[in-house]
């Protein structure tokens, strides 16, 4: 039988981190099955990182945190001052995810999330692997493992897709440095939802699910199917995290870096409910076929 973590993401329940907030989404989270909340670190100033802690640990629930950089502070950049700046953002989001007690650190960790206009450069690129070199060495010193997120080509220019993020985390070198897939970004860069999941194997150390606009599981096109029995088969026993975002919850920041105009639903916790049910059937399906 699948043991994977089950996950959710935040902003599923709520746009912010202010302690009222937090509180109700790991109840929320708890509520609806889950093993562990996702907490984006976009609006981290906000958070009581020690009630957050206590409250997730009084739940029983794992923490993972996650985030993208932005176009002002982006290790991907050739300007020194703007690597700088995100390379900062990086060891402060990690400190944060070891003090809330997460072990994974994930997301675009190399990039703004937005679209670019011009492909990554040589210069840039080695500042994305200089500074993810030094990152995984001061994780490495807490146990905990960063994800690298594979994200369309609408929101990086670094990495979209496993190939790609392969690459990156070969030149990078560290062996608690993983890789993060995401069925809403498979679906715009990948040919099939299988043969990504193959070729990254025992590298893979995080999923995202989300349906291709978003929105509730099982509503849109996406083969999840293919996906999900090509986990089994490399024996993926890491976290899976529902991602789903409406216009109906917004966080100040993450939302527009995701481009969410839409409502795709209103009532949050119906939807997570949905998803956890969808992910244990999906994943009792693939398991009992076997
Ligand atoms: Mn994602």
């Amino acid at each position: 039988m699948a043991t994977n973590p089950l996950g959710v993401h935040a902003l599923v329940f709520a746009g912010g981190t202010t302690p009222d907030e937090v509180e109700a989404t790991i109840a929320e989270t708890k509520a609806a099955g889950f093993d562990l909340l996702e907490m984006s670190l976009h609006d981290a100033a906000q958070i009581d990182i020690p009630a957050a802690r206590k409250a997730l640990e009084a739940a029983g629930l794992g923490i993972v945190c996650s985030r993208g950089l932005a176009f002002d502070a982006d290790v991907s950049s050739t300007d020194l001052a703007v690597v700088e700046r995100g390379s900062a953002l990086l060891q402060s989001s990690l400190q944060i995810t070891h003090n809330l007690g997460g072990t994974h650190f994930t997301g675009a960790l190399y990039s703004a999330l937005g679209k670019y206009g011009q492909p990554l450069s040589e210069a840039g690129r080695s500042n994305v692997v200089a500074v993810l070199q030094e990152l995984a060495k001061e994780a490495s010193q807490h146990n905990m493992t960063l994800g690298l997120e594979v994200c369309n080509r609408y929101e990086t220019n670094v990495i979209n897709t496993a190939a790609d993020a392969l690459r990156l985390a070969d030149d990078i070198g560290a062996d608690n440095v993983v890789i993060h897939l995401d069925t809403y970004h498979m679906n715009i860069e990948e040919d099939d939802f299988r043969r990504p999941v193959m070729l990254v194997g025992d590298r893979l150390g995080y999923v995202h699910i989300g349906e291709n606009h978003r929105g509730y599981l099982g509503s849109g096109h996406l083969d999840f199917n293919s996906f999900f029995h090509a986990l089994a088969d490399i024996d993926y026993t890491g976290p899976i995290t529902f991602e789903s975002f409406s216009s109906a919850v917004v966080s100040p920041t993450l939302s527009n870096d995701l481009a969410i105009w839409r409502n795709l639903w209103d009532d949050g916790p119906a939807l997570a409910a949905h998803a956890y049910r969808y992910l244990v059937n999906m994943l009792g399906a693939v398991d009992a076929s076997r």
